[in-house]
């Protein structure tokens, strides 16, 4: 293997493996199962799971998805997600190098993931990403590189109060709209605290005018994706999906969108 490919390679191993973590953390924490051995046993015939069954990704091509002992199917979740953050840190490791910044970035993007799997199945954005991602994000803004503690708490309490007052401000128009419509879905809010903690956690890592951006295309794309699959089949929006993914398009590409916005659209120089 080329040197250069050294550090994203090894990013992409551990990647691969933090996967396999968010997988069983992102399934187990909404709905408080303990983490106790994780993923040791099969779900059904309980049967203990070799090393050589858990490996990431590989294992379940080998085993074609199911358990060797009692068949039955193992969830395309796991192999998608393990290759999705084995893709996302040896990328991230790509562009910044070994560095601070990278494993900022890397932390960031996992976080990400582990939020939209919990919220995309149970609506539910569990506090140990969300409460413990912020003071990830609060304590890495210190790295080389990194956004600076200022921009970090800004970002944190900025990302908390927009969008509990979005919140709040959504519940009163739907119930001013539609009422009765918050209450048929089971909610009393048009939007769960789960979010306004991830935005809060999302502003610890990319600051005040990241919070901005990731607010403006986590709704758009809410808007334009799901809002019309939400309005005929009457389902809920899982909105840190949206969240998460503008969160990382922000991450990776929010100053290239604030510059290109400052020159074309309000025309001042770069
Ligand atoms: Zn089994």
């Amino acid at each position: 293997m080329d040197e250069a490919w050294l550090v994203p390679g090894a990013a992409g191993l551990s990647g691969l493996a933090v996967g396999r973590l968010l997988n069983i953390y992102s399934t187990r924490w909404p709905i408080d199962l303990p983490i106790i051995s994780p993923g040791s046993r099969c779900s059904e015939c309980s049967s203990a799971i070799r090393w050589y069954d858990n490996i990431p990704v590989l294992s379940w091509l080998i085993l074609s998805g199911k358990c060797r002992y009692c068949s039955m199917q193992i969830p395309l979740q796991y192999p998608v997600v393990e290759l999705t953050s084995g893709l996302l840190c040896a990328g991230i490791f790509m562009i910044h190098g070994l560095s601070g910044e990278a494993l900022r970035g890397s932390v960031f993007l996992c976080l990400l993931l582990g939020m939209s799997i919990s919220d995309a199945r149970f609506y539910i954005i569990p506090d140990e990403f969300s409460l413990g991602g912020t003071i990830l994000g609060l304590a890495m803004s210190f790295l080389p590189g990194g956004i600076g503690w200022v921009s970090a708490v800004g970002g944190a309490l900025v990302g908390y109060t927009f969008l509990w007052f979005i919140a709040a401000a959504g519940t009163r128009i739907i119930e001013k709209i539609s009422p009765g419509r918050l209450e048929e879905a089971g909610l009393d809010k048009a939007m769960g605290g789960g979010d306004i903690k991830m935005m809060m956690m999302v502003g610890s890592f990319v600051g005040i005018s990241g919070v901005a951006e990731t607010a403006f295309l986590g709704s758009l794309g809410g808007l334009i994706v799901y809002g019309p699959v939400a309005t005929l089949y009457r389902r809920l929006i899982p909105f840190g999906v949206f969240l998460a993914v503008a969160g990382a398009i922000t991450y990776l590409w929010g100053d290239a969108m604030m510059d290109w916005y400052l020159t074309h659209i309000m025309g001042l120089a770069a």
